[in-house]
Parts: C-alpha cells; sequence; structure tokens
C-alpha cells in the first residue's frame, strides 16, 4: 500500500511557520492535486514528503512507516520538477537510467526499463540526443521517464508543465493522466492552475497561506466550495460574489445587490429561510445566470468576450459587475444593450464576516425534471 499520511505537520523555517498542524490523507493508487496561489506552501509539503526538507513537528507516514527520519533515497518515491533537472552533458538515455545505475540494477534490466517507458512516452527515437537538442516537451518526457523507470511507490510533480506553451500544456495534461490510468502509480500533482488541477486531480486539496481550505472531487469543490477564497479560485471566470439580501415577495424569493432586485426560479423557500432578510454574500457561478433583453432594464451590458463557443457577458449594476456566460449561439446580445437578470441554476450563500459557506442552493428543480426525460 502506498497511502500518504500527513499528521499536525508544521515546517517553520527559522521562526517564519510557512505550514501548520496540517493533515491530509492520500490514498493508495489515487492522483491528489495541491493547488493555490504562489507562495502558500505547494511545494514545501511536497519537499518533506520527499525528505528534501525536514517536518518541524508532527508526522508523516508512507504506508504504515513512519518516515519523518528516513533519508529521500530510502523513500521509494520519484520526484519531477518544473525545471526538468536533467544531466546536460549526458544522452537522454543516461539520463533516464542514471537512478537505476546507482541502485545496482544489471545492465539488461535497465535497458528493459528504459526502453518501456520511452516507448510509453513517446521518446524512444530521442535516447541518442543530449537535452540541449530537445524542445521544453521532450525535455519534460525525460524527466518524467527518469521517474517511471524507478517504478517507485510514489510520484511527486512539482508544476511539471509550466515552463510549456499552452498547446503543448493540454497534451501533457492528456498524456500524465493516460499515463496515471495505465501505471496507477499513487500521484501527487502541485500546481497553481486551476484548469490542470480540475483535469487531472482524482481528488484536489485548495490551499492559501499554508492551509488547507477543501479536500474533494473536482466537481465538489466546484459545486460546494467551502469558502470565497475556493469559490473564486477555481473556475473561469470565476464566480460572481456580491454583497446581498434575500427576500421574500408573494412567495417568490429575490435577491437585493447593489439596490437592483434579482429573481431567483423555482426554489424551495425552506432551505434559505433562515437566510432571508439579513445581510449574506451570494456566490453565483456566471454560467448560471440567466438574460431576458429587457428595454426598461437598468442592467446594462457593457463588455461582451466572445470566447467561441461560449460568451462572457460584463453586466453593470451600479458599483458592481456581474460575469454571466452563455452559449454564443444561443442568444445574441449587443454592448449596451439593457437585460434582466434571473438565477437559474445553483447559487452559494456566504456569511459576510466569515467568508465561509452557509448553504448551498439549486434554484432549478424544473429544468432538472425536463433533463430526465428520455425518449
Ligand atoms: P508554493 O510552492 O506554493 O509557491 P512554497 O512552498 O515554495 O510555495 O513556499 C511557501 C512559503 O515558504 C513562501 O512564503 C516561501 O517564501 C517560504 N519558503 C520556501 N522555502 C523557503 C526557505 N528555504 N527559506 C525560507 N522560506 C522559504
Ligand atoms: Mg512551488
Amino acid at each position: 500500500m502506498s497511502d500518504i499520511k500527513l499528521k499536525k505537520v508544521t515546517k517553520a523555517y527559522d521562526n517564519t511557520i510557512v505550514i501548520q498542524n496540517l493533515n491530509l490523507d492520500i490514498k493508495d493508487k489515487e492522483f491528489l492535486v495541491l493547488v493555490g496561489p504562489s507562495g502558500c506552501g505547494k511545494s514545501t509539503i511536497l519537499r518533506m514528503i520527499a525528505g528534501l526538507e525536514d517536518i518541524t513537528s508532527g508526522e508523516l507516514y508512507i504506508g504504515e512507516k513512519l518516515v519523518n527520519d528516513l533519508s529521500p533515497k530510502d523513500r521509494d518515491i520519484a520526484m519531477v520538477f518544473q525545471n526538468y533537472a536533467l544531466y546536460p552533458h549526458m544522452t537522454v538515455y543516461d539520463n533516464i537510467s542514471f537512478g537505476l545505475k546507482l541502485r545496482g540494477f544489471t545492465k539488461y534490466q535497465i535497458r528493459e526499463r528504459v526502453h518501456y517507458a520511452a516507448k510509453m512516452l513517446g521518446i524512444e527515437n530521442l535516447l541518442d540526443r543530449k537535452p540541449k537538442t530537445l524542445s521544453g516537451g521532450q525535455r519534460q518526457r525525460v524527466a518524467l521517464g527518469r521517474a517511471i523507470v524507478r517504478d517507485p511507490k510514489v510520484f511527486l510533480l512539482d508544476e511539471p508543465l509550466s515552463n510549456l506553451d499552452a498547446k503543448l500544456r493540454t497534451q501533457m495534461r492528456l498524456e500524465l493522466k493516460r499515463l496515471h490510468s495505465k501505471i496507477k502509480t499513487t500521484t501527487i500533482y502541485v500546481t497553481h492552475d486551476q484548469v490542470e488541477a480540475m483535469t487531472l486531480g482524482d481528488r484536489i486539496v485548495v490551499m492559501n497561506k499554508g492551509e488547507i481550505l477543501q479536500v474533494g472531487t473536482p466537481m465538489e469543490v466546484y459545486k460546494y466550495p467551502s469558502d470565497t477564497f475556493v469559490a473564486e479560485f477555481i473556475g473561469n471566470p470565476p464566480m460572481n460574489i456580491v454583497p446581498c439580501f434575500l427576500k421574500l415577495e408573494n412567495s417568490e424569493i429575490f435577491a437585493d445587490i447593489s439596490g437592483y432586485s434579482m429573481k431567483i426560479c423555482a426554489i424551495d423557500i425552506n432551505k434559505v429561510r433562515e437566510y432571508l432578510n439579513k445581510k449574506a454574500l451570494l456566490g453565483v457561478r456566471p454560467e448560471d445566470l440567466k438574460l431576458e433583453k429587457s428595454a426598461d432594464s437598468s442592467v446594462k451590458i457593457d463588455i461582451i468576450e466572445v470566447l467561441g463557443s461560449d460568451s462572457i457577458l460584463n453586466l453593470v449594476l451600479k458599483d458592481i459587475t456581474l460575469k454571466a456566460k452563455i452559449k454564443t449561439k444561443e442568444q445574441l446580445f449587443n454592448t449596451s444593450e439593457r437585460v434582466n437578470v434571473l438565477l437559474k441554476g445553483d447559487f452559494v450563500l456566504f456569511d459576510a464576516d466569515t467568508q465561509k459557506a452557509l448553504c448551498y442552493v439549486n434554484s432549478d428543480k424544473a429544468e432538472e425534471k425536463r433533463q430526465l426525460v428520455n425518449n
């Protein structure tokens, strides 16, 4: 078993605490992604697991074994860094096989393993080359190859795709996913990119300032963010979060936002009864706002960003803006046009002081039923 446990792990550099009392369980064979802004402590966690950094206090287990004092080479872990860390004077073959030689594998075993990994990564034709003759993507593959041949218990990947251009990053992301589904080695992957986190992770861990804010599957974190930070960090464009006041009028719910009233469709009133007529923050994803043209509305479309199949509409309501995401083909809007805004889908209410989620609401039961009809 290659599950990993961090129990109350704290890390301080001199007197500065960068990770405090962190608890985290990584399951055997899992692809876990640590995501958060730069400087939040992701690499520090990875380096502690690898044994490259001491743990100030707390316990780290790999399988059943307490490994706090085990040297990196005895942890059976392979780490891939953002800068690849290849040896420039060695061929690709030698770079990949270097760790195996040190560990006393025979020449034959080494050849088998290098060719197996090279084939899996599509770099068999590059084995005689030196790193400086390779592209960024090819170098990244060599770095991965070096990790794969060791057949370690755990892979630790620290922003491995950050140096690649956008197209290659997308392609390598897919390859990493395919690779993991094939070899199923427990993997911890660090990134500041929420798209990578969403697309790669079996589960993702959202961090900020040395703390874990939420752990869950990508969709759990997307649908049920634990606080406003997670809500804004995961998803693009980010969730709209605005001060609000929910009120009941003729058995229908309206959200007062910046002096505007937004109708909330088909909602079970009991779900939000306790939050009526109180100040809160309303969180709504851009795709859950619906727009209707209405010449006498005071909400105006400011800028329209056409992304292809989707368009992002920036709506101006006095002192706040909301982003709505619509299907470009389905509705045509123009800049300066006036619209009514309806909330039809999921929303989250957050506590205005603590920023923690108070409740998650789906406001569109009717549409769900329509979708269930099968022909
Ligand atoms: P991330 O990988 O999420 O960008 P890091 O784990 O690299 O963040 O860093 C977390 C915090 O620890 C940062 O504030 C960083 O400045 C600090 N830090 C990292 N390494 C050291 C070090 N060797 N000495 C002092 N502070 C460090
Ligand atoms: Mg880092």
